[in-house]
């Protein structure tokens, strides 16, 4: 062999051939130029230290006792799976077809023995310069991720349902909150979950799934008649409603007619306990808020009721100040025939 040219990064080199000779001549080489050497006289043990210490790239004899260079070939790119560690394929001659069969194995190039150092070397860097790239590759591809991660996270709009996600009604609630507390009137919050959704998901399927949970988010959009009304995905197959200038009575009035947009709806559940169709249990608070009111404690509020909702039959909604739910609302109105039932008015919010 010639002179080394000098290579800019030590790499671990794997030599696998089952001749002695050529392991020596190729050690001796890489070591003057300062890389670290593997070396392997079997496919069976190249494989072992292929996995052990991960080499920079690999010089693979083509002909062994055994299992051939094409089946070590095979078996370190299955070693790898989403990773490439460069194979140089090692021959005693070169043919068309042995070189057709090294680059099918997974091999990237060819040496033919007695290896020139200067075409080594060439080869090295080559390769070096293409694992590099790959590095890059793969980081870069990570850190878009991580970008569009953050970027998710930073947009207001759920991506799903196209309503407005976690992060963009807390900002909404808070400020919602502060503007009630100035103007004196009272602030909605209501929290729907969908009734048995898992074994909704499990019956239908996820796809389905994602497709009922879009369907109940267009009609609680639906529902937000004013302006100011608001609705969003609070996460999973929850959804929470802001309504400013909402009383409790109001409050109330609102979940029945999103009851009844749902039993219009008629979206079926094959796999409900409670109803054959997609129902909702919602938990609502009401307040007029002063300088104690918190949004975190009108979230807690309303998940309480919610929590009532659910354990009382579901497929109705709690009121956390009232104590009282549609469903009772319901049975007391009916039993009392042209009496209303008892809700506060505005001002009591
Ligand atoms: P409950 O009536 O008590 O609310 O029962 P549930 O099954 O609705 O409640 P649970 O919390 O046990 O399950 C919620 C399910 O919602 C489980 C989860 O897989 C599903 N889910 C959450 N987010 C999504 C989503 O984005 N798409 C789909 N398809 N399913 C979702
Ligand atoms: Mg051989
Ligand atoms: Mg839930
Ligand atoms: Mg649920």
């Amino acid at each position: 062999m010639q002179s080394p040219p000098s290579t800019p990064t030590p790499l671990t080199i794997l030599i696998v051939d089952d001749q002695n000779a050529t392991r020596v001549a190729l050690t001796a080489e890489l070591d003057r130029s300062g890389h670290r050497v593997l070396e392997a006289d079997s496919a069976e043990w190249a494989l072992e230290l292929f996995r052990r210490y991960r080499p920079d790239l690999v010089l693979l004899d083509v002909e062994m006792p055994g299992h051939d260079g094409y089946w070590t070939a095979r078996e370190m790119r299955a070693a790898e799976p989403g990773g490439w560690t460069p194979i140089i394929f090692l021959s005693q001659f070169k043919q068309d077809e042995d070189v057709w069969k090294g680059i099918e194995a997974g091999g990237d190039d060819y040496l033919i023995k007695p290896v020139s150092a200067m075409i080594l070397h060439a080869k090295l860097r080559a390769m070096q310069r293409l694992a590099q790239m790959r590095t890059r590759l793969v980081q870069m591809s990570e850190e878009l991720r991580a970008a569009n991660a953050q970027l998710e996270e930073l947009s207001s709009v759920d991506a799903l349902t196209g309503l407005m996600n976690r992060r963009a009604l807390d900002a909404r609630l808070q400020q919602e909150l502060e503007q009630a507390r100035r103007d004196g009137k009272p602030l909605t919050l209501m929290l729907c979950d969908v009734d048995h959704f898992k074994r909704y998901n499990d019956a239908a399927g996820h796809v389905a799934g994602d497709a009922c949970l879009r369907r109940v988010g267009q009609l609680l959009k639906e529902t937000c008649r004013r302006p100011s009304d608001c609705a969003g995905r609070y996460g999973g197959e929850e959804f929470a409603l802001i309504l400013p200038n909402t009383p409790r009575s109001g409050a109330m009035t609102y979940a029945r007619a999103l009851m009844r947009t749902m039993e219009l709806a008629a979206i079926p559940h094959p796999d409900s306990p409670t109803d054959s169709m997609i129902t909702l249990s919602g938990g609502i608070t009401t307040c007029l808020p002063d300088e104690s009111t918190s949004a975190e404690g009108l979230i807690i509020r309303a998940d309480d009721a919610l929590y009532n909702a659910k354990s009382t039959g579901r497929n109705r909604f709690f009121s956390y100040e009232m104590q009282m739910d549609t469903a009772e609302q319901r049975r007391r109105a009916s039993a009392a025939p042209g009496a209303a039932p008892s809700e506060p008015g505005p001002g009591n919010a």
